[in-house]
């Protein structure tokens, strides 16, 4: 029988493509003399059984791989418009420095002495960044930014603590990173939410009436998660000083005032900072990423150890000598890895090219916020970096955010992040980053304002996409719940 579409459309396991005795590499004839296995392991440690391995020759191996990465969508196939996590392009030259042999052979146990080079990357990687950031001292233990935000937290805790007065509470804005609240309660902490104002900032008034002596401090995000810059930050940061509190900034968004305004300046006394957004290393899917911390003289003395520092002999070194440190957050020193994509990234772009990038970011929002603003509402106005558009229009027509958002994956777009921040309604939060094209802006606005035709004409439609992407809709429930992903041998338990 002649089939229709004879190309396949599933994607075998590599576990089914095997077959017996296949192999993509070729090991030569040792030249020294063998010896058994069981004359060089205890028998403890050895096998009982073969390891479940897939047998397969190199272009199966390379095929297999080629064919799932393009059943998934990733910045290098297309654009990733996903608000708050600044899904920008990673240049390749990032790859390459990360895995020159000097530095990506390293052992973490190899004495201080022996990789003075990749300390003065760190040393170095910190010292931009402090300037960037217009802070004292830094640790880049953190592998994310949610955990530099409980790095963050805990420094209020050992700050306050020092002074005899550990306090109760952290106020956050309604707006915030879901992470914010989560952060203070694994801190300890008592969340107070405090609404914002019509503008979508944080209110002086509103906040100065929270205030009071049980108060640690203020975690505010600038711009926030509308992609509003908190233009009363100076002030606000002067009644949090006032009332003995200190100042977090969420640093995620730092990518909108890079090279422009700095935490530090505005009265921030900690902030960190997402290398795997702002700094372009890969990011998605739980990747190791790197949540550097930033930190105003006062709060040095309990920041994580060890510190780098350089010791007299012009080298570099490992200060383990901090009593009052908050300890360690993380194996070794951090995600090294990661922090050399971030190195090279600045290093590459230099002063001017940061810069740059902050206000291309903005500007290519401002563009798309303009191109859709006549169809999808900004209840908040237009963001700097980000927009938060709503699809409440579409409801009349049985049309949801969400529809949109999987009609979109048709037209080779990643949606953007929708219901998201929750303050607004059937939202759809957008970020295009600085990396794209006026062309590729164009395409998803034109995307974007025909699938609100769509939605009036054919609702159904929209409502029954995705038509393109390997699978449609999904329980996505369940999918988060039991996915089917696990292989298991014929045979095994
Ligand atoms: C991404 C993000 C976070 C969390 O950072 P992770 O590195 O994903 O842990 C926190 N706050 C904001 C505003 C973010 O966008």
């Amino acid at each position: 029988m002649k089939e229709k579409n004879p190309k396949r459309t599933d994607s075998p396991l590599i576990f089914e493509r095997s077959r017996p005795g296949r192999r993509g590499t070729a090991v030569p004839e040792p030249d020294v003399p063998t010896r058994p296995l069981e004359e060089l392991l205890p028998k403890a440690m050895m096998r009982k059984e073969p390891p479940s391995l897939p047998e397969v020759s190199e272009n199966e191996v390379v095929r297999h791989f080629t064919e799932i990465s393009l059943m998934n969508h990733h910045v290098d196939r297309g654009f990733y418009p996903l608000g708050s996590c600044t899904m920008k392009y990673n240049p390749k030259v990032n790859e390459q420095t990360a895995r020159l042999p000097g530095l990506a052979d390293l052992h973490p146990f190899q004495p201080t002495s022996a990789v003075q080079g990749a300390l003065r990357l760190m040393w170095e990687l910190g010292e931009m960044l402090k300037e960037i950031v217009g802070m004292d001292e830094i640790t880049l233990q953190p592998a994310a930014g949610a955990q530099g935000e409980l790095v963050g937290a805990l420094l209020f805790r050992a700050y306050h603590t020092a002074q005899g007065d550990p306090r109760k509470k952290i106020i956050i804005p309604d707006s915030a990173h879901g992470t914010n609240p989560a952060t203070v309660r694994m801190a300890g902490y008592e969340v107070v939410t405090l609404k914002s104002n019509e503008e979508g900032r944080m209110d002086p008034g509103a906040l100065e009436s929270a205030l009071g002596e049980d108060v640690a401090g203020v975690m505010l995000t600038n711009p926030n998660t509308l992609g509003k810059f908190e233009s009363d930050v100076e002030e606000i940061a002067r009644l949090v000083h006032e009332a003995g509190g200190l100042m977090y900034m969420d640093g995620a968004n730092l990518n909108a005032l890079i090279g422009v305004a700095r935490p530090g300046d505005l009265g921030y006394d900690i902030v960190h900072l997402n290398l795997h957004k702002t700094f372009s290393t890969p990011h998605g899917g739980g990747g190791p990423g790197a949540g550097p911390v930033a930190v105003k003289e006062h709060l040095a003395p309990y920041l994580p150890l060890p510190i780098l520092t350089r010791a007299g002999d012009g080298g570099y070194a490992l200060d383990w000598e901090r009593p009052e440190s908050i300890g360690k957050v993380h194996g070794f020193w951090g995600n090294f890895g990661v922090l050399v994509r971030a190195y090279t990234y600045i290093r590459m772009l230099g002063r001017d090219g940061m810069r740059r990038t902050g206000m291309a970011a903005v500007l290519n929002n401002a563009y798309m916020s303009a191109r859709l603003e006549g169809t999808y509402s900004l209840p908040y106005g237009r963001g700097m970096h980000e927009s938060v558009f709503s699809g409440s229009f579409l409801k009349e027509h049985g049309v949801r955010t969400l529809d949109v958002a999987k009609r979109l994956l048709d037209f080779g777009v990643h949606a953007p992040t929708v219901y998201f921040p929750l303050i607004v309604p059937e939202a759809i939060m957008a970020e295009p980053t600085e990396t794209e094209t006026k062309d590729e802006l164009d395409r998803f606005c034109e995307a974007m304002l025909q699938i609100a035709e769509e939605a009036k004409a054919d609702p159904e439609f929209v409502k029954n996409a995705p038509y393109s992407t390997p699978v449609r809709r999904l329980d996505e429930a369940l999918a988060n719940r039991r996915p089917n992903v696990r292989y298991r041998p014929e045979g095994s338990d």
